[in-house]
Formats: structure tokens, C-alpha cells, sequence
């Protein structure tokens, strides 16, 4: 079962704006075990809609359509649309009386020109919106659907997931079971794990691995297709199974997991507290732990302390030792996580200080010089990193590499 998708749109077609719809929607499709035959983008052309529509119509046995149901002069989807079908336009009182109602209570004025967004195609159906104003529709043409709904990202991704999702399991037939799991890893390049994974045993006729590096991770998507539902479950948890004895030690999370997430769940089901001291991250790591629910049971403090004289005055680093052996040393990186666990009265202490450059680098310590430190239990380490990103790059490694430090002393100790 292929299925078409057209993205409409002239910010689109301009470059403007980058289609995020359609890869979306092609993901879930692909997730439910639909194929997609054609991803197609026009702009918003009552001529150029047609074709594409022309098109897919013949080539696919479904279609998705995005995009151009705003009420403005240049949203023409649904015209288009029902001009397509030779269909006449209605507008759907409930939905009318629906935007008026949400209008009134954002204390938004009416305009005639909203009214645009309760016109629909005779005989098709509405797909409610539960995000915005611009309800889609669905409808079917020889047999195939069609489902119609808005571009706003947001907007296309609930509608697509709840009201699109729903309708077409019923309408096509399921082609295949898929079952699919991220494997999510840190640590490792690309190549190298793609040599510890060249091996015989992962190969299973309907199991496909794929490599989606998001940086600073590298994320296995291990997918599984079959006829047989029990079989393909199986399979898959087979070969996570053997990726797991192979990556161990680069695995941090599988699915929707994030390294803030299962770090601070570590942290939260072993009962300790979490004191921060950023230098070169600018309070990156502190940001990511408090994007966790929940948080304020482990984090303590997170404090940036950039100059020099803020490591001196908020974690008691002499200054005699940052002279010494630079802001950007080990011994200052232990002396920050050291002091910053002391004054937060804190089982952890993390720290990083590092030169992100584009300036400021030497000879011994060259642009992209980071430390990064941990202690507790009166034990403390420190790692020495250079990285070749710029800044922000850099700032986003540094964390993670904090955080997995973290993640690795929580589950194995020091390593
Ligand atoms: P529309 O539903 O066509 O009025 O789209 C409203 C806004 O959503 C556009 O201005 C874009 O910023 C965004 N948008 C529309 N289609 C897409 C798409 N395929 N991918 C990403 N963003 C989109
Ligand atoms: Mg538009």
C-alpha cells in the first residue's frame, strides 16, 4: 500500500520556509507500515495543486495533502482541492459557530474572511483541530483516500497522528507489521560502530539498521517488517539484543530517552543531590537536567561561573591556583566541581572550563581545550577533551560529555 504525499505551500517552493511535514508524516506512514511512493511540493497554485493531485492520484493508493488551509487570499487548498474532484464548497455551520465561539473567547475580533476556514468539500469529512483554527477534511475518490489538512507544523502533526492515522487503518489494509526500536549511542563515531556492528548475526531476512547521527549522538533505528506479528517482534528483539552485547558501553537510552532524562532519573532513584559549576557550557548542562520534570529533587545549584574572579568568589578557587595553571587546567576544572559540591552541600559536584574559541587559544592548550570534572564521595577525576567544533558545538558536547560522565559514575563508578 503506497501512499502520496503534497506538501503545498510558496514559502516552500521559495525556500523560505524547509518542509518538515512531509518527513514527519512519511516517518508515522513508514512506522505503520505503509510505504510512500511520492513526496511532492507545489505552491499555493490552483493549477500546480492540481497536477500534483493529478499525479499522486495516479500513482499512489492514498494521498496526504498540507498546507494552505489558513484563511488568508493565499491559502487555496480547499478551492483547489475541491475544484480537482469537481466538487462544490460548503460551509459546515457547527464548525462556523466552533471558530466564532473560540474567536470570542481568545477576544480575538471576527473577520469575514475566517469564515475561508469552515468551508470544506460536499461529502467530505471534517478532521478536527485541536491545536488551531484551520480544521482538515478527507474525502475519497475511487476507492482512494485523501486526507487534507493544515501546514502549521504543530497543527499537522496532531492531526496527522490522531484524526489521519486513525482513518486510513480503517480505510487500507495494513500491509505489513512493523516493529521498530531506537538504540540510542554516545561516544562512539559512526564508522567505528559500524564496524563493531558488521557481523552475520545481525542480519535477519525483514530486519533493517539504520544509522541517524543526531549530534553529539548516533542513534540505531533497528526496524522490523513482517506478516506475522509474534515473528516480527521477536526478530527485533533479537537483534537489539545482539547490537546490545556488541555497544554496551555506548548505549545510553533507547526510544524517546534523552541523556538529561536517564541521568536524572538515575540520580532521582538513588537518592543524590547534583551541584553544577559551568564555565565553557554557560549553564548548558543545568538548562538540559532542568528540562527534566521532576529536577529540583537531585539539583541543587547550577552557577556560571565564567570569569575568572566569579570561580574565586562563588566556589572558593584560589585565585593563586588559576594563575598558576590557567582557568582552563585540570587542577581548576577539580577545584570548581570540588567547590561547588562543598557550598551546595551536595553528594555530586560537575564542572566544566574549557576554551571555545575562535580566540583565545595557546600552543599547550589550543582552541576547543575542555576539562571536565566530577566529584564525590571525596573522590574526584577529571577528563581533558579537545574538540575541532565552534562554539556552540562545542557547548553541547562538553554537556553531554558532563552528563555521561555522570550517567557512567551513577551506574558503574568512576571509570
Ligand atoms: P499554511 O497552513 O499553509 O497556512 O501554513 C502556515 C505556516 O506553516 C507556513 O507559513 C509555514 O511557516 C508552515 N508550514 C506550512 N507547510 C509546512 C511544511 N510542509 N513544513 C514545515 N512548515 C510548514
Ligand atoms: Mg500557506
Amino acid at each position: 500500500m503506497n501512499i502520496g504525499i503534497l506538501v503545498i505551500g510558496n514559502e516552500l517552493t521559495s525556500g523560505m520556509t524547509q518542509d518538515t511535514n512531509s518527513s514527519f508524516i512519511a516517518r508515522e506512514l513508514y512506522e505503520h507500515g505503509w510505504g510512500v511512493s511520492a513526496v511532492m511540493t507545489v505552491g499555493d497554485d490552483r493549477d500546480a495543486i492540481r497536477g500534483g493531485l493529478d499525479y499522486l492520484m495516479e500513482i499512489a493508493d492514498a494521498l496526504v495533502v498540507t498546507g494552505g488551509l489558513g484563511p488568508t487570499v493565499d491559502d487555496i487548498t480547499t478551492a483547489a482541492v475541491a475544484s480537482a474532484f469537481d466538487l462544490n464548497l460548503y460551509t459546515d455551520d457547527v464548525v462556523l459557530k466552533q471558530l466564532k465561539r473560540r474567536f470570542s473567547r481568545l477576544n480575538i475580533p471576527w473577520t469575514e474572511n475566517n469564515a475561508k476556514q469552515a468551508m470544506f468539500p460536499e461529502g467530505a469529512g471534517i478532521i478536527d483541530n485541536p491545536v488551531g483554527t484551520a480544521c482538515g477534511f478527507f474525502l475519497e475518490r475511487g476507492g482512494r483516500p485523501v486526507a487534507v489538512i493544515p501546514g502549521v507544523p504543530v497543527e499537522a502533526r496532531k492531526m496527522f497522528s490522531d484524526g489521519v492515522i486513525p482513518l486510513f487503518r480503517d480505510k487500507i489494509a495494513y500491509r505489513e507489521h512493523v516493529a521498530k526500536r531506537t538504540i540510542k549511542t554516545f561516544g562512539r563515531t559512526e564508522s567505528r560502530i559500524d564496524q563493531a556492528l558488521s557481523h552475520e548475526d545481525l542480519k535477519i531476512p525483514g530486519v533493517n539498521i539504520g544509522f541517524y547521527p543526531r549530534f553529539p549522538e548516533i542513534h540505531l533505528v533497528v526496524t522490523s517488517r513482517g506478516e506475522d506479528s509474534r515473528r516480527t517482534e521477536e526478530n527485533l528483539r533479537v537483534v537489539c539484543e545482539r547490537i546490545e552485547g556488541q555497544l554496551y558501553r555506548y548505549i545510553f537510552g533507547y526510544d524517546d530517552d534523552t541523556m538529561e532524562g536517564v541521568t536524572a532519573a538515575l540520580l532521582t532513584d538513588r537518592g543524590l543531590t547534583l551541584s553544577v559549576a559551568e564555565s565553557c557550557t554557560g549553564g548548558l548542562i543545568t538548562d538540559r537536567l532542568t528540562d527534566v520534570p521532576g529536577s529540583s529533587v537531585f539539583l541543587e545549584r547550577g552557577v556560571v561561573t565564567y570569569s575568572n574572579t566569579s570561580k574565586v568568589e562563588l566556589l572558593g578557587v584560589p585565585a593563586s591556583i588559576i594563575e598558576k595553571h590557567g582557568a582552563v587546567s585540570e587542577e581548576v576544572a577539580i577545584l570548581m566541581a570540588e567547590g561547588v559540591q562543598k557550598l551546595a552541600g551536595t553528594d555530586i559536584g560537575l564542572s566544566t572550563t574549557g576554551i571555545a574559541g575562535p580566540a583565545g587559544g595557546t600552543e599547550k592548550k589550543p582552541v576547543g581545550t575542555v576539562f571536565i570534572a566530577l566529584s564525590a564521595g571525596g573522590n574526584s577525576t577529571c577528563r581533558r577533551f579537545l574538540f575541532r567544533w565552534d562554539r556552540r558545538r562545542i557547548k553541547e558536547i562538553s554537556s553531554q560529555i558532563a552528563l555521561n560522565m555522570l550517567r557512567r559514575f551513577l551506574t558503574i563508578g568512576v571509570d
